[in-house]
């Protein structure tokens, strides 16, 4: 008899209704690392993962966990950690989708950056998953407003992420509160030592499972120029004007790189926003709800203001300088070609930087070439966006939703439905893309009628 691999989910034994629910959000087939982890996991063994963003690895841990779920027992009996608040936010978002066809689960988010007291509130209302970032989780063990006792499944997401974040500790003392009879799914992108050790420690004969990297090449282009440290603005001018991705994230060393590049980016009219440490949170958010609605097609930052951010699809990364360890460089070009989709890797290469292409290349097991940047030559620059971001001084605690702001704009013969793009509401503002050919008129609009019976203020980001 052949070995057959299965594919389709129906073979997983998840129950009629869930399977439904898969083909419903257009789940037809599993991805790699689904059938490769999902057969072993849904059995309850641990298994250690390796999967980038992009692989379809929620679904992989989310869906064992949902199977064991009690629903009508109260209590925290799935915890997923996470590195960050919004890879929390977006591992929940993805959860939601799984239980949609299910009434009467709860999920609550425990990160920091945000109040404690809704948290507790949430908690004592009895919450069956729980997902959130180790910092803030500690806090709540320490002030007893969580209890693990009954954790079925523990979920390490972006697992080496959170080590390099300096989290072991706070990890470790959150597992010790979990009983041991526990399942343990760890995920990372790379498999550093101290991922083996986290693993050794709270693992039971774990299960270790890697996508082949066949997969991932075919999806992701690597490409590396040579050019001088004095020419880099320019080349990355170039590079910007031939390739005209879609959107980016240029990654720099340093905040003040972060903030030359850009704004050299914007002197030569292509819009571009710094992400950097500085920013204060409502700025981060700002720009990111800005990247998001395509009002801005450029984003310049540094690892550690990029980490996390929940940018799905992202159709090119660039390198304007190399990080120091292969292990960023992976993290890094793993923000494009995700989930099947084409991805673009460029790097610059400064004369004196040929030796961190080796050690890149030793770490990928592979060769690259470098290619003057002189040979692209071109001259022609990135299209301007399509959509300009506005900003509308009201949002949730306003009791605003998407559709009053839609309702606005397009009312008593106001703009056109289809020039309205993607809507964010936040609790005190609200921004909402319009096509850039529109934006006088969309402001008009929205300055001179009501929101929610009253007037806001609004303007142009
Ligand atoms: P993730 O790697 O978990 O961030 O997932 C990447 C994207 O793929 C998400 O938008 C998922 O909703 C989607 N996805 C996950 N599994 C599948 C699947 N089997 N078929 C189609 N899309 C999927």
């Amino acid at each position: 008899m052949r070995a057959t691999t299965l594919t389709n989910f129906s073979g997983l034994g998840l129950g009629d209704a869930q399977i439904d629910n898969l083909t419903s959000l257009g789940y037809e087939e599993m991805t790699t690392i689904q059938a490769m982890v999902l057969p072993t996991a849904l059995l309850g063994k641990d298994v250690i993962a390796q999967a980038k963003t992009g692989s379809g690895k929620t679904a992989t841990f989310s869906l064992p966990l949902l199977a064991k779920l009690n629903p009508r027992h109260f209590g925290a009996q799935a915890l997923v950690l996470c590195p960050t608040r919004e890879l929390a936010t977006q591992v929940a978002t993805e959860i939601r989708r799984l239980i949609r066809h299910q009434q009467n689960i709860k999920i609550v988010i425990l990160c920091g950056g945000q109040s404690i007291g809704p948290q507790i509130g949430s908690l004592e209302h009895g919450a069956h998953i729980i997902v959130g970032t180790p910092g803030r989780i500690k806090d709540h063990l320490r002030k007893k407003t969580l209890n693990l006792g009954q954790i079925s499944t523990l979920v390490l997401d972006e697992a080496d992420r959170m080590l390099d974040m300096g989290f072991f500790d706070d990890i470790e003392s959150i597992i010790k509160e979990t009983p041991k009879s526990r399942q343990t799914l760890l995920f990372s992108a790379t498999y550093p030592e101290h991922i083996e050790t986290l693993s050794g420690r709270f693992q039971k004969d774990p299960e270790k499972i890697s996508a082949p990297s066949l997969h991932e090449e075919t999806q992701l282009q690597q490409l590396f120029y040579l050019t001088k440290r004095s020419r880099k603005l320019n080349s990355l001018q170039t590079l910007l004007g031939h390739y005209q991705p879609e959107s980016a994230i240029v990654f720099c060393h340093t905040k003040d790189t972060t903030r030359e590049v850009s704004a050299h980016l914007n002197r030569n009219d292509i819009p571009a926003l710094a992400l950097n440490g500085d920013l204060e949170q409502r700025d981060r958010d700002q720009v990111l709800i800005q990247f998001r609605q395509q009002s801005c097609r450029i984003l310049v930052a540094t690892d550690v203001a990029a980490r996390g951010l929940d940018i799905n699809d992202l159709p090119a990364v660039i390198n304007y300088d190399l990080p120091k360890d292969p292990e960023s460089y992976v993290h890094r070009i793993g923000r494009t070609g995700r989930a099947g989709k084409q991805g673009l890797a460029i790097s610059l290469l400064a004369d004196r930087e040929r030796h961190k292409l080796e050690s890149i290349g030793n770490f990928q097991d592979r060769e690259y070439d470098v290619t003057p940047i002189e040979s692209l030559n071109n001259k022609s620059t990135m299209p301007t966006p399509d959509y300009v971001t506005l900003c509308i001084s009201a949002g949730r605690k306003e009791k605003v939703r998407p559709g009053d702001i839609l309702g606005a704009l397009t009312g008593d013969a106001g703009i056109k439905g289809s020039a309205v793009g993607n809507i964010t509401v936040s609790d005190y503002a609200a921004y909402v893309a319009v096509e850039t050919t529109v934006a006088t008129e969309a402001i008009k609009q929205l300055a001179a009628g009501k929101i929610k019976g009253r007037k806001f203020k609004v303007r142009g980001l």
